[in-house]
């Protein structure tokens, strides 16, 4: 019976030690080093901190270190929570407020920048703690924290973006992992052979598929240099020197590939065997780029909200599909009950009709840390049975069936947006911009065709000087692409600003 996703970097640093585990442009690791440098790294936690259960912030550049630090963390019996180093200072102090970590665990060259947060408790060295050797003599202890952890602890928190400007951190048990990576291993088969391409940001939760399904099968986890994605024909070439044969990516850097048609230049045919995505709407006209050049590869569609653990739902692509078709997103995964729920909460099972996905199981979050208004929203008894306590999650996502009994997803019910791949809420962008002294009114759209998010303000502003003052509140991707000046805001009957009418402008 398994308790922790650590018994599977014991079994496999066990049976494997010498197999590389993990690779960067800087490092590579075997899976004896992998659990060494975590069990030290847990070590130097529990001389440090000495307790268990409490957030462990990781602030760490995009790197190998990152992983060890994060099973570092859960061998100490506590929940890691990465923040991404080019995350705006504003927006870090607000993680931090709602997160009250005690100890960070970052390397020399970035403790001083992490002086600029409001912070005042320890810090690790990652590269200290590693050279020492003192905290290899606290692996029996280290062991003993793990063997009490128990599967409805937390293993990570990830912020999101929040609609009121405070980003929520959603709260995962290492059930919940656990769960969801059984299924992804038995269900694409992933084998000690396998090597993955990693694109997903570890703050990002893509990246549980990478990061459990490689340690409990002993497959390597190859990080894909960031700026190869801007550069298709070097990307693929890396694929082919590295033997990546599997890739679990967004939407979003599937189409840098197909949309500059990078596969004239490289035969990948030999070398890839799976690509699944997730996280944002696939149009078949790129996924079909891919299958021209790339038939004989595996494709799975995976959908799913990090409320859920990564995906709850999958497709695998078992048929054509013409370009202007809706890819569906499938069925629910096992140990998983999808509902559709109509606006009167009544459970939608004819096509074509449409309603909210909501998802009940183990794949569940606890909620949002620290946040019980935002986790009542969010996760409510399940209207169907009122008997007992039953948590499902509402997705926010409309959908419907097809005729095969598929679902396919719609829009969003909100002001959640996807833009190349990140989650946003429109509101958190005009929260920022609103408190701009100059400015009174302001709304955000985003324009799907251009893919694109325009700020409407009452203020002659240009992009550029709205640009610069957002910068140190909300990260890049969420900075506007377009900024309109409107000098009468148009208002619907309740006062409120016309949405609907400002989409004509888009
Ligand atoms: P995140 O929490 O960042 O994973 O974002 C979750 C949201 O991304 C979902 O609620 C959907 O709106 C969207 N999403 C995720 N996967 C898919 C997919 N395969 N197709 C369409 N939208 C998706």
């Amino acid at each position: 019976m398994q308790a922790n996703v650590l018994e599977w970097l014991e079994g496999t640093a066990a049976r494997l030690p010498d197999r590389t585990a993990l690779w960067d442009e800087t490092e590579q690791m075997t899976y004896r080093e992998y659990r060494e440098g975590s069990v030290k790294i847990a070590g130097a936690i529990l001389d440090t901190l000495g307790q268990s259960k409490c957030p462990i912030v990781v602030y760490i550049e995009k790197s190998v270190k990152v992983l060890v630090s994060f099973m570092g963390i859960a061998y100490s019996g506590n929940f890691y929570s990465p923040i991404d180093i080019d995350m705006p200072s504003q927006r870090v102090d607000r993680i931090l407020e709602v997160l009250q970590p005690k100890l960070v665990i970052t390397t020399r060259a970035l403790r001083p920048e992490f002086g600029k947060f409001a912070f005042s408790g320890e810090f690790l060295i990652y590269e200290d703690v590693l050279a020492a050797k003192e905290q290899a003599d606290m692996e029996g202890q280290v062991l003993e924290a793990a063997n009490r952890i128990i599967d409805t602890d937390l293993l990570y928190v990830l912020f999101t973006s929040g609609s009121t400007g405070i980003p929520k951190g959603v709260c995962i048990t290492h059930r919940s992992v656990i769960d969801y990576t059984d299924w992804v291993t038995e269900t694409f088969q992933i084998s000690r052979e396998d090597r993955f391409g990693n694109q997903a940001p570890f703050y990002f939760d893509n990246s549980i598929l990478d990061i459990y399904s490689t340690m409990k099968t002993g497959a390597e986890l190859d990080i894909v240099p960031k700026k190869l994605f801007s550069q298709p024909v070097r990307l693929l070439e890396w694929i082919r020197e590295r033997q990546v044969d599997t890739i679990f990516w967004v939407p979003s850097a599937l189409m840098v590939v197909s949309k500059l048609k990078a596969f004239r230049n490289v035969d990948l045919s030999h070398t890839l065997k799976r690509v699944l995505f997730c996280g944002e709407v696939m149009p078949n006209k790129q996924l079909n780029i891919w299958r021209r050049h790339l038939p004989d590869v595996l494709y799975a569609n995976l959908y799913g909200p990090t409320e859920i653990t990564d995906a709850c739902t999958y497709y695998i692509v078992d048929r054509e599909f013409q370009d202007d078709e809706s890819l569906p997103i499938g069925i629910p995964m096992k140990n998983t009950e999808i509902m559709v729920l109509d606006s009167e909460d009544c459970l939608v099972t004819e096509a074509g009709t449409v309603g909210e996905l909501c998802v009940r199981g183990t794949s569940l979050s606890t909620g949002y840390y620290n946040n019980p208004e935002k986790t009542a929203a969010a996760f409510v008894q399940n209207p169907l049975q009122t008997a007992y306590e039953e948590k499902i999650y509402r997705t926010g996502d409309l959908v419907q069936y097809n005729e095969r009994g598929e679902l396919i997803y719609l829009s969003r019910k909100d002001f959640q947006i996807k833009h190349m791949g990140h989650r946003i809420e429109l509101g958190e962008i005009e929260t920022a911009a609103s408190s701009l002294p100059e400015i009174t009114m302001c709304c955000c759209l985003y324009d799907e065709k251009k893919s694109r998010i325009v700020l409407f303000l009452d203020k002659e502003l240009t992009r550029e000087e709205i640009g610069e003052r957002l910068r140190a509140m909300i990260p890049e991707y969420m900075l506007p692409g377009r900024v309109v000046y409107m000098e009468d805001m148009p208002l619907n009957a309740n006062g409120k600003i016309d949405r609907v009418k400002l989409k004509e402008y888009l």
